[in-house]
């Protein structure tokens, strides 16, 4: 079977495969009119779910209303890989910026939140296929090994004593990649079911009294005033919780740059299939290469992957039902192939694409302005699952801190709280940058593929510097 024959079935967009299964949620009823509230948020993924669960549990007379323009899931929370992980976007520089014990508490918490997710989801009969299995990250060239042994060390280094490094032997008993040379485990990731967890989030914080709108887009976010077509509702705190949709926003243009992610999902395969690939662990996977792809094997037994397509579009829209173009596609179906070369002719069943939200310096953030009571979370760049989770308990504790119900706390004084950065380039400079950034990157790819040789590509590094990723 060739290619396009095993994508002759593929439904392209339709929101994300995850809802494939269960059918897109009928929404809740919008905003009917001006109101008012003690916090208001903007955002039904996880950020903003979980930030009103955790300010319900804490102070349950909050009266809390959250506005979504469409309905609960329906951006990155809905369509990720369902990676839940300990990592967090700008670490390392908030190590340069705040000193490495700062860092390496960030780090810690982040450990901690895995656990935390997977908790509250089994106390609250979240049931969203959780399965700890840890993350494997592979390495295929002689390159992407000594990037493998670094990176190994430097996770370590902040503290992940229990991080394994294996080489091609140890990485096949667990998963049989193609050419894997070698691969770094850590224990602390799970795989999930993004929109079990969305849409089981949503209806607790229902339950617990958080008034939920959706199809209610917030056009303007000023200080104590979400506006919509629908009415304005008016609290002490308002909290942008939009991440890759924030330039959508009235003012944000330039705030954060949507980056598309795109993914795919294989038929689930047959017995015969896994046992020539192993998985049996359910670890996520991951490589090395400067283009990455992330994968999962899922609950009914496919194998749901995903790297980068179209990174950015002109002018920072925004994609709407998650279609994906066929040359995205077809580049994810190379990239199973060439992991999984017994997979050749596997039928494509879905694809689609999301957007995450990038701010200026790759560091994600917490923030709560105490002047104007406007807060916001984000900027997680591709690790959101988990750290979501850390945002919305800091966002809860800035909210409390302000309205003087709480005091400081561990979780307030962690790095990326409060940390600001510069706007992003007007067009066309911005598009020109994230194309240049990616075509160098899957250059440089390239490049170390041919040369066989164990540095990485000086490409890549010219491209990380004009990204301002390091
Ligand atoms: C394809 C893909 C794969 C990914 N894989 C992983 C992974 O495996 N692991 C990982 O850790 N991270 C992953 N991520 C990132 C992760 O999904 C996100 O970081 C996380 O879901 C962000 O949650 P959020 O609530 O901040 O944003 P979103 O889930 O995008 O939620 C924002 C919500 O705000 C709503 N909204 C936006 N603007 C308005 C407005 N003006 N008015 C009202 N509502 C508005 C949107 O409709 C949306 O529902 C992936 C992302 C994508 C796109």
């Amino acid at each position: 079977m060739s290619s396009s024959d095993a994508m002759a079935g593929t439904v392209n967009g339709g929101i994300s495969f995850w809802y494939a299964q269960t059918g897109l949620p009928v929404p809740r009823e919008p905003l009917a009119g001006d109101a008012s509230a003690d916090v208001v948020i903007v955002g039904g993924g996880y950020t903003g779910l979980w930030t009103a669960y955790y300010l319900k549990k804490a102070a349950p007379d909050l009266r809390i209303v959250v506005l979504e323009q469409k309905f609960c899931g329906y951006g990155a929370s809905g369509r990720n890989g369902g990676w839940l992980y300990n990592g967090v976007a700008g670490r390392d520089r908030y190590a340069r910026l705040h000193g490495r014990e700062a860092a390496v508490r960030l780090q810690r918490a982040m450990n901690e939140t895995v656990d935390e997710v997977v908790r509250v989801a089994g106390e609250e009969g979240v049931e969203a296929d959780i399965h700890r299995g840890g993350v494997l990250e592979v390495a295929c060239t002689p390159a992407q090994l000594s990037r493998l042994r670094a990176f190994h060390e430097h996770e370590r280094a902040y503290g992940e004593d229990d991080r394994e490094l294996y080489g091609a032997r140890e990485t096949a008993e667990r998963i049989r990649v193609a050419d894997a040379v070698g691969s770094t485990w850590t224990p602390h990731g799970a795989r999930l079911n993004p929109v079990k967890l969305v849409t089981g989030l949503a209806a607790v914080v229902e339950r617990l009294g958080v008034t939920v709108h959706e199809l209610t887009p917030v056009t303007e976010i000023r200080p104590r005033q979400a506006v919509t077509p629908y009415g304005t509702v008016r609290a002490p705190h308002v909290l942008r919780c939009t991440e890759g949709f924030t330039a959508n926003l009235r003012g944000q243009r330039r705030t954060w740059l949507p980056m598309n992610s795109s993914m795919i999902a294989t038929a689930p395969l047959t017995a015969g299939q896994w046992a020539a690939i192993g998985w049996e662990g359910r670890e996520t996977l991951g490589d090395m290469a400067h283009a990455y792809m992330y994968a999962q094997r899922t609950a009914d037994d496919r194998i749901a992957l995903g790297g980068r397509g179209v990174p950015y579009r002109f002018g920072s829209r925004t994609d709407n039902d998650g279609r994906t173009q066929a040359a995205t596609i077809e580049a994810l179906y190379e990239i199973l192939v060439r992991f999984f070369p017994s997979l050749a002719g596997v039928r494509v069943d879905h694809a689609w694409s999301g957007v995450l939200g990038v701010p200026r310096d790759w560091c994600a953030t917490v923030t709560l302005d105490r002047s104007t009571g406007l807060g916001w979370a984000g900027g997680y760049v591709g690790s959101g699952v988990a750290t979501t989770n850390l945002a919305a308990r800091t966002l809860r504790d800035l909210v409390l801190r302000d309205s003087g119900q709480a005091g400081s706390t561990e979780l307030t004084s962690l790095p990326w709280v409060n940390h600001r950065v510069r706007k992003w380039e007007p067009e066309p400079l911005r598009w020109a940058g994230v194309q240049g950034m990616y075509a160098t990157y899957r250059a440089a790819d390239r490049r170390e593929a041919a040369s066989n040789k164990g540095e990485s590509s000086r490409l890549a590094r010219v491209a990380d510097r004009v990204a301002g990723r390091h």
